[in-house]
């Protein structure tokens, strides 16, 4: 039997680099010249407010002008770049896009962009009841480039090819995916590919992330491109270079399982540069104190009277977003006193426990849930889905927790500059020349 091949290439520059990775996979040889291509980056989510670091978050603007560069060379003049980034959270995508430089690529080839958050998603049945709201243009492509980063992910452990296809659903399915339960998450998501025609995936691993997917973890330049016409091969290396066997990462061991698929990295071909030259590992989780009271952080700041209980799988993408951010607020209304023996609870499956005068209901999901909690002595609700940040602030506010707001805005600018004095981090990939 043919093993499906993968390519591991060191980048030098983007564009050659990008070339022999491409050559290495046989990446082209699906596609016909008069294939619809749809080019799916990862654009998590995107801030015009404050300093936004997009280094091992958001597929570089380098990797995509240069594929579209190889496919306009090659002929492929039927080309659309399409992603759903978190709706609410991200700017409008004919924004982004314009930052991103891709509006200089819709000049020179071409090249259709869509926000899928502004089209049409069609209910996709996927046989056993299990539905899900995919974007018009993902189904109508005729082949997929699928490009996400070389990234960890505080739930999924790693977000690679196979979960950046999360980017194609609408919200309400993107919900749908944080299930009640510790293996929903795993199991649905690596569902959606299944419904998508995906001809090729390319890693960008110009940079990667520990504690992923959002801007609050740390990037690390990387240097790499791993690309292949097989996407659980394609995934399977990049966890592997993250550090992490296939057996670890609960929806690549699900894929492979639906889908008769060895996890052994022997049974693929790996060309070009090695995995174990490359593989470092990237933590993906943040340290929790042993009491589920909060981050590790906190208990070595001494804070006390707060008890924040460590977020779960059902806690979907835009609650996550807010969710270092609101531990930044929390924090900043420390000083030096304990807090008045509060809980937090968040997502679709916390109850609030017994012996708390306070308890924060981050978001819809935990609000709805615990209703009708007996446990409950004053709650505090934040309704949102996601809750904003300004509203948190007020509301704690009105039961006596300080937080400030402007500490937030100065972790945002921390987040941004611990990047300007280090070598090889530069803004320019994300800009097109
Ligand atoms: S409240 Fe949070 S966890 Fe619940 S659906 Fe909204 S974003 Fe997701």
């Amino acid at each position: 039997m043919v093993k499906a091949s993968v390519s591991i290439v060191k980048v030098t520059d983007v564009y050659e680099s990008l070339q022999e990775s491409l050559s290495l996979s046989d990446g082209l040889a699906g596609l016909n010249i008069k294939d619809r291509i749809l080019i799916k980056p990862n654009i998590v989510s995107w801030d015009f407010d404050l300093p936004f670091p997009p280094f091992g978050v958001v597929t570089t603007s380098a990797v995509i002008s240069a594929l579209v560069r190889i496919l306009a060379e090659h002929g492929f003049k039927n080309l659309t770049i399409g992603e759903g980034a978190l709706p609410q959270i991200s700017p409008d995508g004919d924004v982004v896009y314009e930052a991103l430089g891709y509006k200089k690529l819709q000049e020179r080839y071409g090249v259709k962009l869509v926000d899928f958050n502004k089209e049409e998603f069609v209910p996709t049945d996927y046989g056993d009841g299990f539905i899900l709201d995919i974007a018009k243009q993902a189904l109508e492509a005729d082949k997929i480039i699928n490009i996400p980063v070389l990234k960890t992910h505080n739930q999924a452990k790693v977000s690679l090819g196979i979960k950046n296809l999360k980017g194609c659903l609408n919200k309400k399915s993107k919900q749908s995916c944080h299930g009640v339960g510790d293996e929903e998450l795993s199991r649905m998501f690596p569902r959606i590919i299944d419904k998508l025609p995906v001809a090729l995936t390319i890693i960008d691993g110009l940079y990667t992330l520990e504690k992923g997917p959002g801007p609050t973890g740390k990037a690390f330049r990387k240097n790499l491109l791993i690309a292949s016409r097989d996407p659980l091969a394609c995934d399977l290396v990049g966890a592997a270079i993250l550090g992490y066997s296939a057996k670890e990462v609960a929806h690549l061991t699900n894929y492979a399982k639906s889908h008769g698929r060895s996890l052994e990295l022997a049974d693929y071909e790996v060309q070009g540069e090695s995995v174990t030259d490359h593989q470092e590992y990237v933590t993906y989780d943040w340290e929790w104190s042993e009491e589920d009271t909060g981050p590790a952080g906190f208990e070595k700041r001494g804070i006390t009277g707060l008890a924040i209980r460590k977020y779960d799988s059902t806690l979907c993408t835009g609650c996550s977003v807010q969710y270092n951010p609101m531990l930044i607020l929390l924090s900043s209304a420390f000083k030096g006193e304990p807090f008045p023996n509060v809980e937090l609870v968040s997502g679709k499956q916390q109850l609030a426990a017994k012996g708390f005068d306070n308890t924060v209901l981050f978001g819809k999901c935990a609000c709805h849930l615990n209703k009708n909690n007996p446990n409950l002595k004053k709650a505090i609700p934040l309704w949102g889905c996601p809750p904003d940040l300004e509203k948190f602030v007020e509301v704690l506010a009105k039961e006596g927790i300080k937080c400030d707001y402007n500490e937030y805005v100065r972790f945002r600018h921390y987040l941004f500059s611990r990047y300007k004095e280090s070598e090889g981090f530069d803004l320019a990939d994300w800009s097109v020349k």
